[in-house]
C-alpha cells in the first residue's frame, strides 16, 4: 500500500497512512494491522472495464507505451494522476484492503476498516483526483451481495463523485455526500439536484469557509433523515480528513472533534460498518483523525493527549483541535438553502 505513490511533490502521502498505524499502536494495546494481500483482478471488475483494467496494468509495466495524449482519456498523464512504475499492483492493494474489510462485514463482522481505501473519484474507466480503482463502490457491491439496501456516505471535502456515478441508476445503493461546492472545488459536481434513481444521491454541497458547526447541523439535517428514510442495513463510510480547517486543498473550517462527531452520527445507526479513509492532506492531521474514528467505531476509550512515544515532529499533541476557527456558524444561511432543497 505505501508504494502506491505518485511521487514527492503529490499531496497523497503514503507515509500518511504509516503514521496512523503507528499512532494506533501507541494507543492501542494489542493493534495490529491485517495485510489483505495483493488484491484481485476480480475485484476491480466489480465496477472497473476490463479495458481499463488492462490499460493501467499495461502502463504501471512501461508508461512509455503511450505519449500523454494517449494517456488522457483514461486519467492519466495528469499532475493528479502521473502514471508510477507499479501503480498496478499498488491500486489493487489497496482494493484488496478494501474487499477484505468488506467481507468481513459481508460474512457477518459488524466493522472493519479498510483506512488505505476511500478513493471515491476514480470512473468506471477513468483515473480521476489520485484515484485509480473505486474500492469504496467496490466495497458497495460487495456489501449488496448480502445486503439488499446499502448507504454510502462520504465526509471527504470532495464530492463522492466516483461512487455516485457508478451506482447513479442502482435505488438499492444510496450514495450520500457533504462537500465544497462543485462551482469552486474539483470534482466541479455534487450539486443538489443530482438526485439518482429513486432519489438514491444526495448532495450536500457547502460554499468555502464554512465551519465545522454549520458543516455538522447539514450533516445532521440533510443526511442524516434521507439515511433513516432509505433504511439501509449496512454502510460504507469514507472518513476524508481534508475538510479540516488545516488542509492545504480546500477552504472548510471544520475542526478534528466536529469532524469526528459526523462520524459518531453514522455509528448511532447502529449498522454494520465498513469504514474506509480517503483524502487528507495535512499530516499533523490525518493520522490523529483516523485512529480517533478508528477507535471510536470500535469503542475505544482514549485520551486526548496524543502518547508521547508518537514523534514530537509529526505535529500532533492532541486528538481534539485546541482551538476553532472563528467565526462561528459562517455559511449556515446557504447550508439551510441547501437542506431545504433537498426535500423539495
Ligand atoms: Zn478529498
Amino acid at each position: 500500500m505505501t508504494a502506491y505513490d505518485f511521487g514527492p511533490q503529490h499531496p497523497l502521502k503514503p507515509v500518511r497512512l504509516e503514521r496512523t498505524v503507528e499512532l494506533l499502536g501507541a494507543c492501542v494495546g494489542g493493534f495490529e494491522a491485517i495485510d489483505p494481500g495483493t488484491g484481485s483482478v476480480k475485484d476491480a471488475l466489480r465496477v472497473h472495464s476490463l479495458e481499463y483494467v488492462e490499460t493501467v496494468r499495461t502502463l504501471s509495466d512501461d508508461a512509455s507505451v503511450m505519449c500523454r495524449e494517449e494517456m488522457w482519456p483514461w486519467g492519466f498523464g495528469t499532475s493528479d494522476n502521473p502514471v508510477f512504475e507499479g501503480m498496478f499492483e499498488a491500486s489493487l492493494s489497496y482494493v484488496s484492503g478494501t474487499v477484505r474489510a468488506a467481507e468481513e462485514v459481508r460474512d457477518g463482522a459488524t466493522l472493519a476498516f479498510g483506512i488505505a481505501g476511500g478513493l471515491h473519484h476514480a470512473q468506471r474507466s477513468r483515473a480521476s483526483g489520485f484515484c485509480v480503482f473505486n474500492d469504496p463502490a467496490i466495497a458497495c457491491a460487495v456489501l449488496r451481495e448480502r445486503f439488499d439496501r446499502v448507504a454510502y456516505i462520504d465526509i471527504d471535502l470532495h464530492h463522492g463523485d466516483g461512487v455516485q456515478a457508478l451506482f447513479f441508476d442502482d435505488p438499492t445503493v444510496m450514495t450520500c455526500s457533504i462537500h465544497e461546492t462543485g462551482k469552486r472545488l474539483y470534482p466541479g459536481t455534487g450539486f443538489v439536484e443530482e438526485r439518482g434513481a429513486g432519489d438514491s444521491a444526495v448532495n450536500l454541497p457547502l460554499e468555502p469557509f464554512t465551519t465545522g458547526d454549520v458543516w455538522l447541523w447539514t450533516f445532521e439535517n440533510g443526511i442524516m433523515p434521507r439515511l433513516r428514510a432509505f433504511q439501509p442495513q449496512a454502510i460504507v463510510l469514507q472518513m476524508g480528513t481534508d475538510p479540516h480547517f488545516l488542509d492545504p486543498l480546500g477552504h472548510f473550517q471544520v475542526a478534528a472533534q466536529e469532524w469526528l462527531e459526523a462520524v459518531k452520527l453514522v455509528q448511532s445507526l447502529g449498522l454494520p460498518i465498513v469504514a474506509l479513509g480517503g483524502g487528507g492532506y495535512e499530516l499533523s492531521c490525518v493520522p490523529r483523525m483516523w485512529a480517533s474514528a478508528v477507535m471510536t467505531l470500535s469503542g475505544v476509550e482514549y485520551d486526548d493527549a496524543i502518547p508521547l512515544s508518537v514523534p514530537r515532529e509529526w505535529g500532533m499533541t492532541t486528538f481534539a483541535d485546541q482551538d476553532l476557527p472563528l467565526p462561528r456558524n459562517y455559511g449556515r444561511r446557504d447550508a439551510e438553502l441547501v437542506v431545504a432543497s433537498l426535500t423539495l
